[in-house]
């Protein structure tokens, strides 16, 4: 709780009391009326203030103003009766104020689990200087210098371990609880915690480019993207209070005109002004406002806490609607990480052909280049290597030793006029021509990500009707990996802009209000990303490109986490949905008993305050989502 909660609680506190103890004291006239303004103003003041200057600015349908008008005339019904019962309009500022109180607490408390995310943001990096040990801001290390993790500490910006092994806790970033082991030339991502021993790092990117750091652009920015519920609720906020203001107006006067004029019967000005009042105090249409934009609020701390960053609400809504699963390969299905199965037709040595594709590749950041340099095993000397061209889809030239060195598939082979022999066994193969001539292929293979079956399995139990898998790999490999995981239509040879064409296509074919999510590394697909209904990107893998281009970020890059981030995102709506119909159903059933006169002002703010404690509480129920 904050000082200015502190505040509230304790002006809530005294006003209440100050009320039961007035209730003992027997009092009248303006002594009795003294006392109660004091309490009402204590209670209202700010309320008042607000509606005063909400007037002035021409801004009169909003809460307060509601508030104000039927507590002031409340008050001036009362003295107007002489009836000396103030209580009433004490009563109803005394619930609104501890529904404000309420919410602002519940929604601090939803806050602060996202931001438990925040928690993740480094404060400084030990750097060595002379030998000695000195903290430095994160923002002013400089890519390529060593850094020293402590136990306990942040790891502040990405980079690979050079001296050292420990276990890291991942969980603010994956909510993963299980450590990770790692070692001497291990890749670490920032954010994560080091438990155990004290690791040197050697930092790979700044500071601002880590891991790190884009998640908190994320999270920073995602609550700011409104969905179309938002919408729907700010849009109705707008014609609904007006309406109801006339709807009050019209019930304080045309009851009465018509008692005069055609009944001839006493006017019962006061009944209908009451009932009027009533009518405002009942329309205050706080627990929508508020339990909307909570509720979308803490689905996205709930899906974050599990590892799954929605960069907006509007992302949360598509995503529960998604009936179509498209993926790339290579990284997303599989790790993307090739061993080398065998070396065919080649002109040269194994370990000559080897050596002049990793150099080719020395700039690409494919999976196949970092496999092919991993193979390789040695420094690269990118001094021997110019005119890289990256083609995607294709392959990559380059020029080696002043040899020119063309490596990809067939495609390339084709583009390149190079005479190639097609390979019989199942994998990607790379096909290397060396000063125009062919000089053998290279035949890697994938692994398919452990869960990535299950992955498949939980979509369509999470309602997904179809799954879909996009290469730029051949065929043979792509038929493998679909029937093993059970993948209803693959497509295979595509060039990245094929994948945008097959993904329109899709679209195009898709059902009415179906969304079709595609799932990415960025790597040769970041324009599919964009393209789709909704993009998913593998976040600890996955490219910068994809991690800006996507709007679903699954920071461990497991596949499975995808039924998961639907799941979570139907329970949001779900939610949504929920507190819609309960409030929007409670007022209007208020509304007639107020107008009828059955229920008073007592039972309107009761109604209200209630309506909204509970949408409140079920709009936090989106933050658990540990059992979906
Ligand atoms: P996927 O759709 O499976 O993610 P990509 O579109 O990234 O695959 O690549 C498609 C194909 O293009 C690869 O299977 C490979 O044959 C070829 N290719 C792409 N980039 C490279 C590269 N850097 N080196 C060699 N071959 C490449
Ligand atoms: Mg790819």
């Amino acid at each position: 709780m904050n000082k200015k909660q502190k505040k509230m609680l304790a002006r809530i506190a005294v006003s209440a009391l100050l009320m039961i103890v007035f209730a003992f004291i027997p009092s009248s006239g303006l002594i009795r009326l003294a006392m109660y303004l004091f309490v009402y103003f204590l209670i209202g003041y700010d309320i008042l203030i607000k509606a005063g200057k909400g007037i002035i600015r021409g801004q009169v349908l909003d809460e307060c103003f509601l508030m104000a008008i039927a507590t002031v005339g409340a008050m001036a019904l009362a003295l107007y009766d002489r009836s000396g019962d103030y209580t009433e309009a004490i009563a109803v500022m005394l619930f609104y104020q501890i529904g404000e109180f309420f919410q602002s607490y519940a929604v601090g408390k939803s806050r602060r689990s996202i931001t438990a995310l925040m928690d993740i943001r480094p404060d400084y990096a030990n750097i060595e200087r002379d030998g000695k040990i000195v903290r430095a801001d994160p923002d002013e290390v400089e890519t390529g210098s060593v850094i020293i993790v402590q136990p306990g500490e942040k790891v502040p910006i990405d980079g690979i371990v050079i001296e050292g092994a420990s276990s890291l806790n991942t969980s603010a970033l994956s909510g993963e609880s299980l450590p990770r082991e790692v070692r001497e030339g291990d890749e670490i991502i920032s954010g994560s915690i080091n438990m155990t021993r004290v690791l040197k790092v050697r930092t790979t990117k700044e500071f601002g480019e880590s891991t790190v750091s884009k998640i908190l652009d994320l999270v920073e920015n995602a609550s700011s993207r409104k969905s179309r519920s938002e919408d729907f609720i700010s849009k109705f906020a707008r014609v609904y209070t007006p309406a109801v203001c006339i709807g009050a107006l019209v019930l304080a006067i045309l009851p009465p005109l018509v008692n005069i004029i055609f009944l001839s019967s006493p006017a019962q000005w006061h009944t209908w002004v009451y009932r009027a009042l009533t009518f405002l105090v009942i329309s205050c249409p706080c627990a929508l406002v508020i339990s909307i934009p909570l509720s979308f609020f803490a689905g996205l701390g709930g899906a974050g806490k599990t590892g799954v960053l929605v960069k907006g609400s509007n992302f949360l809504e598509t995503l529960s609607k998604t009936k179509i699963v498209v993926f790339d390969k290579t990284g997303t299905l599989t790790q993307g990480v090739f061993e080398v199965s065998g070396i065919h037709h080649n002109t040269m040595e194994n370990e000559k052909i080897i050596e002049y594709a990793a150099l080719a590749e020395s700039a690409s950041s494919h999976p196949i280049s970092k496999s092919l340099q991993r193979k390789y095993g040695l420094e690269l000397d990118r001094s021997r290597v110019t005119d890289i061209e990256e083609i995607s889809g294709n392959g990559v030239t380059a020029v080696v030793d002043s040899h020119s060195v063309a490596c990809g598939n067939d495609k390339l082979m084709t583009r390149l006029g190079i005479q190639y022999i097609p390979c019989h066994s199942t994998g990607t193969i790379i096909h290397v021509a060396i000063d125009g001539a062919y000089a053998g292929h290279i035949v890697i293979s994938d692994v398919i990500k452990p869960d990535a079956a299950d992955a498949v399995r939980q979509l369509r139990k999470a309602g997904v009707t179809k799954t879909v898998m996009l290469t730029g790999d051949d065929r043979k490999v792509a038929a493998s990996v679909a029937s093993r995981l059970g993948i209803d239509e693959f497509y295979a040879n595509l060039l990245p802009a094929d994948k945008v064409a097959r993904v329109e296509e899709l679209i195009a074919g898709r059902k009415g209000s179906d969304k079709l999510a595609f799932v990415g590394d960025g790597i040769n697909d970041a324009p599919v990303l964009a393209r789709a209904d909704i993009g998913i990107a593998m976040g600890a893998m996955g490219s910068d490109a994809a991690i800006e281009a996507a709007d679903v970020v699954l920071m461990d890059d497991d596949p499975v986490k995808i039924a998961k981030a639907i799941k979570i995102s139907r329970k949001c709506l779900r939610i949504v949905y929920e507190n819609i119909v309960f409030a929007i159903g409670v007022k209007l059933i208020c509304l007639l008993l107020g107008a009828l006169g059955i229920a008073g002002m007592w039972l309107a703010i009761f109604a209200d305050v209630g309506v909204m404690v509970i949408a409140v509480l079920n709009a936090i129920r989106a933050l658990f989502v540990e059992k979906l």
